[in-house]
């Protein structure tokens, strides 16, 4: 099988504006960080909460649910391979667009599955609800890398059509107009993931929570590790998530970011898909040079972004949001270098 491939993460002294694996330019809430330090004491040497009970009843509030309903993972991509082992038999089928998160082909290969890919337009407004069989649909929305999303309406369509479970993997939903929360009080085939690491800023923590039917949870919660979060990790995810006012701050800051990056992008001849995420896909227009040795060109003058080598993907970089600063910055480069 092939491994997942993660973006470039700079070697110590390599100091490079980083945008290519949509962290947050902004720092965690400072309550997160003192959870964080008032953790590291004595207390290290005991085992954390195997079941979470504080960080899921914070999310609980947060999110209008049951603690019940809430499964905290090491990170979302622990979250995505315990609904893997919970619901995919070995020989069963995953289905997943194609292009979207590339860790989904990979998790697929471990759980021995079967994949049914769909082709994923690059405008996806009007895509008909596809019609397949498989244990589980791995559906990231807002969708990676081109950053729109699938509207309540199509995935509560999804979830009419599809007989299996149905993983909204909303990484990025904190920075959407709309998400699949309101549709899991009457959908128990609906499994939500969500993630601290971009909104809250918390990628270094590996903090992730599923949002699911309290049985599905329960049956989730029977194959994961048993201490799968540590005590540090668990003390300030809840603590992060009671900060919701340094949460909201940032996220409103990163999409008036969007907005503006989107419209410069938009000037110097990108097509750019209306980002509901923390980044845009930049596709290069006609006479501009190609979009390989624009990433080439960023990274001489230090500004890392994604960019993936393969058709269908090949004309386009993926750019995280980062703080104004560094989005005009990198504007003024890109221009550089679209005008050379
Ligand atoms: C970033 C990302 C994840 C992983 O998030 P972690 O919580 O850091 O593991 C999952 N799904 C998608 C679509 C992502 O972009």
């Amino acid at each position: 099988m092939s491994a997942y491939v993660p973006g470039l993460q700079p070697g110590p002294g390599q100091r490079l504006v980083k945008l290519n694996t949509n962290e947050n330019p902004y720092p965690p809430s400072p309550r997160a960080l003192k959870a964080l330090r008032a953790a590291a004491g004595p207390r290290l040497r005991l085992y954390p909460d195997p079941a979470c009970r504080e960080l899921r009843e914070r999310a609980a509030e947060v999110y209008g649910l049951d603690a019940a309903q809430v499964v905290p993972g090491n990170g979302s991509d622990e979250l995505l391979a315990i609904v893997m082992r919970t619901f995919v038999d070995e020989g069963g089928a995953v289905a997943y667009f194609q292009p979207s998160y590339s860790l989904y082909p990979v998790l697929a290969a471990v759980a021995r599955a079967r994949v049914v890919e769909l082709p994923l337009p690059r405008d996806a407004t009007g895509l008909p609800v596809p019609r397949v069989q498989a244990g589980v649909f791995l559906l990231s929305t807002p969708n990676a890398p081109y950053g729109t999303g699938f509207s309540t309406a199509w995935i509560e369509s999804l979830l009419a059509s599809f007989p299996g479970i149905v993983v909204a993997d909303e990484a990025y939903a904190e920075f959407a107009d709309e998400t699949s929360l309101p549709l899991l009080p009457r959908h128990p085939r609906l499994v939500i993931i969500r993630t601290l690491s971009k909104s809250y800023s918390l990628a270094g923590l590996r903090v992730g929570l599923a949002f699911a039917h309290p049985e599905v949870a329960a049956e989730m919660a029977k194959v994961k590790d048993s201490y799968n979060l540590d005590r540090p990790a668990q003390a300030a995810a809840a603590a992060a998530l009671a900060d919701q006012a340094h949460f909201r701050a940032n996220r409103d800051r990163i999409r008036a970011t969007r907005a503006r990056f989107s419209a410069r992008l938009t000037e110097l001849g990108f097509a750019v898909p209306a980002s509901q995420a923390n980044f845009v896909f930049a596709a290069t227009g006609t006479g501009m040079p190609a979009a390989r040795e624009i990433y080439a060109g960023l990274l001489e003058r230090r500004f890392l972004v994604r960019f993936f080598d393969r058709p269908g993907l090949d004309d386009g970089m993926r750019i995280s949001i980062g703080t104004d600063d560094e989005m005009d910055a990198l504007a003024g480069a890109i221009g550089d270098l679209v005008r050379r």
